[in-house]
């Protein structure tokens, strides 16, 4: 379905490492910024025992995850909004942020969900290398992409240097970021 539709999904690097990560830290709860089809909520769902809330922007697309959540038989243990998730309030603590969603945004998701997080949580952000493009910036094609590719290699230095954040950034799929929250 995300082929046919053109939807950019995580790849399987990615998604394994996500999964991995989330069973190490035997993390209950995660927290997901960009569900478009629901394909990383289900998958995380099927490998692990956690917990997921998932927003989702586009109407379109959520009407899609909730139609493959509910296929997959996962409506217990994913929960999906259909919002923009600056205009999402959570009174719950996550063990688990995955940061999939507008690549332009991603420093005011974080900032925006860091009281979510409690010492130790984890964040992980996806698309931080875009195609190779952060480190090659000249092959972008458009000057719209150019600029997309300029904002995520700020983010990824700002990711970096937050002070409240131990970040590492990995050549995994597209480019994954595992930060701990101190
Ligand atoms: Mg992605």
């Amino acid at each position: 379905q995300a082929e046919n539709l053109n939807t950019p999904i995580i790849s399987e690097e990615g998604i394994n490492m996500l999964i991995q990560l989330i069973k190490l830290m035997k993390a209950e709860t995660v927290l997901e910024i960009g569900s478009a089809i629901g394909y990383s909520a289900i998958r995380i769902a099927l490998a692990t025992e956690a917990k997921i809330v998932t927003i989702e922007k586009d109407s379109a697309s959520y009407q899609l995850a909730v139609d493959n959540i509910a296929k997959c038989r996962m409506t217990e243990r994913i929960t999906i909004l259909n919002q923009d998730a600056l205009d999402v309030e959570l009174n719950q603590k996550f063990d688990l942020l995955f940061i999939d969603a507008a690549k332009s945004q991603y420093l005011r998701f974080l900032e925006h969900f860091k009281d979510n997080l409690v010492s130790g949580s984890v964040v992980v952000c996806d698309n931080l290398l875009f195609h190779g493009m952060v480190e090659n910036p000249d092959s972008a094609r458009s000057k719209r992409t150019k600029d997309l590719v300029k904002k995520i290699a700020k983010f990824n230095q700002e990711l970096i240097n937050h002070p409240d954040f131990e970040t590492y950034i990995y050549e995994i799929g597209d480019g994954l970021s595992i930060s701990i929250r101190k």
